[in-house]
């Protein structure tokens, strides 16, 4: 749904911050021009807008739980964008993810939390702990987000499994167990 604002109406004002706004199409992103919700005659600024957004966002993500219907839909995005990076296949639906979804790490045990810091995860102490975090894993990487072809594992398993098969991923860990074990250290027992 499109608005104009009526040419020869009155200058308006952002309702936040009172910048002048230049009478432009509602949804043009360019200068401040940035009119919402025109019926109420609120009006916003492009960086008022901005900000809504973004606070938007944050609240979004505070309430954003494993399995709802926003973190599929931000799964299904995310795979979206890794896929058409990656050049390799993405066929993935939220009911595809939906339909797997469990509520614990299947590899690690730890149970599924999502991390609500948004961009700071790994900095914080604690609070930050992306280890949690459900992960969509392609089995085979080169065979992308095929329903038959992915599960949901903590991204800390997803992150020690990332390319390697599953021989590499033993032979590592046999290798820091001996050394550990061979130099007296007890860090991760
Ligand atoms: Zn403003």
């Amino acid at each position: 749904m499109k608005h104009t604002n009526p040419s020869g109406s009155k200058i308006k004002k952002c309702t936040l911050c009172s910048v002048t706004l230049e009478p432009k199409e509602v949804d043009s992103s360019k200068g401040n021009c940035y009119i919402s919700n025109y019926n109420n005659r609120i009006y916003k600024c492009n960086k008022c807008f901005n900000m809504y957004l973004s606070n938007q966002v944050k609240k979004w993500r505070k309430n954003k739980t494993v399995g709802s219907s926003q973190h599929l839909a931000d799964m299904v995005e995310s795979a979206r964008q890794r896929a058409r990076k990656h050049n390799i296949p993405c066929t993935l639906t939220s009911q595809d993810i939906r339909d797997i979804i469990t509520d614990r790490c299947p590899i690690l045990g730890i149970k599924f939390e999502l991390n609500k810091q948004g961009q700071d995860w790994g900095k914080g102490k604690g609070k930050n702990n992306w280890q949690t975090s459900p992960s969509l894993d392609r089995i085979i990487p080169e065979k992308g987000y095929v329903k038959d072809n992915i599960i949901i594992v903590s991204l800390m398993a997803n992150s020690i499994k990332n390319q390697a098969t599953p021989n590499q991923i033993q032979k590592v860990a046999t290798f820091y167990k001996k050394l550990y074990n061979e130099r007296g250290i007890t860090y991760g027992n």
